[in-house]
């Protein structure tokens, strides 16, 4: 689905919402849709622009009454700060922060390749947290079965830890990650 890049009023890149949750926040007045060119747009003057563009990189949204670009980048008109974000705990994301590499043998797979291993095992009361959880290969996690990296003599290549959320580091593990063109440039200024 497409994805909309969310600058603070500053225009520094500070998030990547899904299209209507950027779009809700045109609405809202909380936030500009951006052009190509970064001309502002409030949520009418959008439709109205829409209304006369053939085509846009994002596509397009009908519904009986209306028909309006997706933007692909907004800015927050209130918003200076970089917002802080936790990292949500999922299993896309265990695997991103371990770079798809098992973390006892290291070696790199595909997601459907991987599993999570608790480090502390559930049944021993093991946390299902950032800390206590690893991406691990099939043949690592039956062989670790219900013991510690100790006990079965599979160290770990790392400590896990629970990570900070950047922006880049949203987008740019995921495989499949497409980065839109419009971005790039706003991109740019925000690697270290
Ligand atoms: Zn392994």
């Amino acid at each position: 689905m497409a994805r909309t890049l969310v600058l603070n009023r500053s225009f520094r890149a500070v998030a990547v919402a899904d299209w209507r949750r950027a779009v809700t926040l045109v609405y809202m007045g909380l936030a500009e849709a951006l052009d190509e060119d970064l001309t502002p747009y409030d949520f009418q003057a959008w439709i109205a622009a829409s209304s006369n563009w053939a085509q846009v990189p994002g596509g397009f949204v009908s519904s009986p009454t209306t028909r309006f670009a997706v933007p692909e980048v907004i800015r927050l008109v209130r918003y200076d700060r970089i917002p802080h974000r936790e990292v949500a705990f999922t299993r896309h994301n265990v695997f991103a922060r371990d770079r798809y590499r098992c973390s006892y043998c290291g070696k790199r797979k595909p997601s459907d390749e991987l599993d999570l291993d608790h480090v502390i095992p559930r049944s021993r009361e093991g946390s299902n947290e950032w800390t206590n959880v690893v991406t691990s290969c099939r043949p690592c996690n039956l062989k670790k079965a219900d013991r510690l990296p100790d006990e079965a003599g599979m160290p770990l290549k790392a400590p896990p830890v629970k990570p900070r959320w950047t922006l880049m580091g949203s987008l740019v593990p995921h495989p499949r990650a497409h980065i839109p063109e419009s971005w790039k440039k706003l991109l740019s200024a925000e690697t270290r």
